[in-house]
């Protein structure tokens, strides 16, 4: 086979990371900026940053998300790339014949500049990946995949990728997504649920200010949000059931852009398409444990929600600061990283964060896409007691915007 060790012999790591999304990428800079050897492994590398297109996919993050990538050496790109969020509106206007209620919350109200930065998706992965491909303790294996791994003696993974070459290593990491294969072959369970929609995500530029403004419509089909990017440019995350979505993807362009322009009610006034709309099927899925012997899953190998309050990627980006912080801590006192002591510990360190930000995501999902009456006016009467009681709704912007146990250093900004 083409890729084989020449030699035949394992090729040996200290942790290899299955997946380059955002979150695999960031955890091996992480841990390579320190002196460890690691090896990255992806079937699907992105476009180098000068060739990468820009996509209607971004992502909102926090001040806590943000300091965990700065510490991975991207703070240049998120300085040119992000746009600050200071303003969320939501506005509920489900029912017809009752007034529309509206709520804003604002930063400067519990003393933030800006409650999140929102950043290409596509650019961000493409920064990241090559930044990984200069690093000298960094080996990529581009274009390849993972296809099995075993555990020899609990003491170590041997792993074979798709090229047929082995790689020994005391830590396997599955970063690879929501069909996780390190998840299926470490026989670690998960369940999942379908929610029958789809996101519509595209870029639009518009004629008024969007003013660091996001907006979330909250209507019985699903939530609609319109998020700020730079200059006159906003970013659409349009829910619906799976088959209008489908129906909705398959208009001509002229059609797609009336359809969206109704569906923003005119706030940004007149808008056209910077990019071609994109379908993003939901579900929920989450790994019943986060480890298994020499073995830890992050990101959404171990939990997948709906994009409804932008918590995905800053879930799993709290993943990678723990866990890197875990295997650090161990690796400067010369203990074992990948022991199931170390791992237990990085499993304790996230399992209440994802547990109330899984749960409260699907819960607020099935609230916000329901069209039955006593639960649109249980949403409509808690949102008008947020925005009337002024601790309720100081406690919610907080409380949304970050866990308030185990923050750990590199979420606050400090250094690894
Ligand atoms: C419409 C939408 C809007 C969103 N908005 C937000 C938001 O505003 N804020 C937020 O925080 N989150 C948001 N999210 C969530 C966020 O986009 C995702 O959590 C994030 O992109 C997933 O990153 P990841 O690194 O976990 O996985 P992925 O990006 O899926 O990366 C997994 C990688 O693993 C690789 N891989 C798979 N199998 C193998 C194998 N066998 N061997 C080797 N490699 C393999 C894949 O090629 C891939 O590159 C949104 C999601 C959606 C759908």
């Amino acid at each position: 086979m083409a890729g084989k060790n020449q030699s035949d012999k394992p090729l040996k790591t200290q942790i290899l990371i299955i997946g380059a999304g955002i979150a695999g990428t960031t955890l091996a800079l992480l841990l390579a900026d320190k002196g460890m050897s690691i090896d990255l492994v992806d079937p699907y590398p992105p476009e180098s940053p000068a060739k990468t297109k820009l996509t209607g996919r971004t992502v909102a993050l926090m001040q806590t998300s943000l300091n965990v990538l700065k510490a991975a050496g991207l703070s240049e790109f998120l300085e040119q790339h992000g746009t600050k969020m200071k303003k969320m509106r939501i506005i509920d206007d489900s029912i017809s014949d009752q007034p529309v209620i509206e709520s804003e919350f604002e930063a400067s109200d519990i003393g933030l500049e800006y409650f999140s930065k929102n950043i290409p998706n596509c650019p961000l992965r493409s920064h990241a990946y090559a930044a990984a491909k200069k690093h000298k303790n960094i080996t990529i294996h581009e274009g390849e995949s993972l296809e099995d791994f075993t555990v020899e003696q609990g003491l170590r993974v041997l792993a074979t990728l798709s090229s047929g070459k082995t790689i020994k290593t005391p830590l396997i990491i599955g970063a690879d997504g929501r069909g996780s294969l390190v998840r299926k072959l470490s026989g670690i369970k998960a369940s999942q649920k379908k929610y029958g929609q789809s996101a519509i995500t595209c870029i639009i530029n518009h004629s008024r200010s969007h003013e660091n403004t996001s907006t979330e419509f909250h209507r019985p089909s699903g939530p609609f949000a319109l998020v700020p990017l730079q200059g006159n440019q906003s970013a659409v995350v349009w829910v619906e059931s799976h088959e209008r979505a489908e129906e909705l993807i398959k208009l001509k362009k002229q059609d797609f852009t009336e359809a969206l322009q109704n569906k923003t009610n005119n706030i940004l006034g007149g808008i056209t398409l910077e990019t071609n709309p994109e379908m993003w099927p939901l579900c929920a899925i989450k790994a019943k444990s986060l480890t298994a012997p020499r073995t830890a899953l992050i990101a959404e190998a171990a939990h997948v929600m709906s994009p409804i309050t932008a918590q995905g990627l800053n879930l799993s980006l709290r993943d990678v600061a723990s866990l890197a912080e875990t295997i650090i801590d161990a690796y400067r006192l010369g203990q074992d990283y990948g022991s199931e002591t170390i791992l237990k510990s990085y499993a304790s360190r996230r399992s209440l964060d994802i547990q109330t930000r899984f749960f409260g995501v699907d819960k607020m999902n099935s609230i916000v896409s329901n069209d039955i009456k006593p639960l649109k006016d249980l949403r409509r009467n808690a949102l008008k007691l947020v925005d009337r009681v002024t601790p309720i709704k100081t406690f919610a912007m907080k409380h949304g915007l970050a866990p308030t146990l185990d923050t750990g250093r590199l979420m606050a900004g400090k250094s690894l």
